[in-house]
């Protein structure tokens, strides 16, 4: 019987696209509305689309992090006709500051992290951000009285799917490896990762994806945790 449980945090707990599609229209609402560019849900739904071309671009070595941060915006504002770097750097600046503070978590987390301590489980974060970021949100959005560790891959200086992080997380959480669960939304980089250090995994599989994968566990709301463990 395991006795400590390993979650990743975004999109595992913390809604990052909840909270992203606020602090988005927030912004809108401020900077763009009275421009009449396009509507807003509009607006969001062009950003999105360009944010995960720019990530890929950043992924793949093309642009830099300076750049990835303004470069979506302005690429926005570009195709609805109205390209404006000084307003993309300072929408980049403001959406980076505020993403933190917002406090959208997944269906059901205090009522499964509740069940979970209430049943002597020992719970860590396990996530690939940065600390201070991550801190920031565990604090804003309450998750922190439930979990012994915040541990990100900056402070381990490697990142999951590699086989150190998670040997460094049971390390820091001084366990054994037979002793511990990861449970994540990223297939490879959470659940197989961990699986193959000899973790159990479980797949946050929201969207009910298919796959031809093999994880230990699959749920698609977190309240199948209170079953499963
Ligand atoms: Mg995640």
């Amino acid at each position: 019987m395991a006795e400590h449980i390993f979650f990743d945090l975004d999109r595992t707990l913390w809604d990052f696209d909840k909270n992203s599609s606020q602090v988005l229209a927030g912004l809108f609402d401020e900077h763009l509305a009275w421009q009449g560019l396009a509507e807003k849900t509009e607006f969001i739904a062009k950003y999105q689309e360009i944010n995960e071309h720019a990530w890929h671009e950043y992924r793949s070595g093309i642009i830099e992090k300076d750049l990835l941060r303004w470069i979506r915006f302005y690429r926005t504002m570009e195709h609805f006709g109205r390209a404006d770097k000084h307003l993309s750097v300072l929408l980049g600046e403001q959406y980076v500051e505020r993403s933190p503070y917002q406090k959208g978590l997944l269906p059901n987390t205090f009522e499964t992290l509740g069940y979970l301590k209430e049943k002597g489980y020992h719970m860590h974060i396990l996530t690939n951000g940065f600390s201070e970021i991550q801190h920031i949100k565990m604090n804003e959005s309450g998750l922190t009285p439930y979990f012994k560790n915040l541990i990100t891959s900056e402070s381990l200086g490697v990142q999951k799917p590699h086989a150190q992080a998670f040997d460094a997380a049971r390390e820091i959480a001084g366990i054994a490896k037979q002793h511990a669960i990861m449970i994540g939304d990223d297939l490879h980089v959470d659940v197989l990762g961990a699986q193959a250090v000899g973790m159990t995994g479980v797949y946050f599989n929201i969207t009910g994806v298919a796959h031809g994968e093999a994880p230990n566990h699959e749920i698609t709301n977190l309240i199948e945790l209170c079953d499963l463990l």
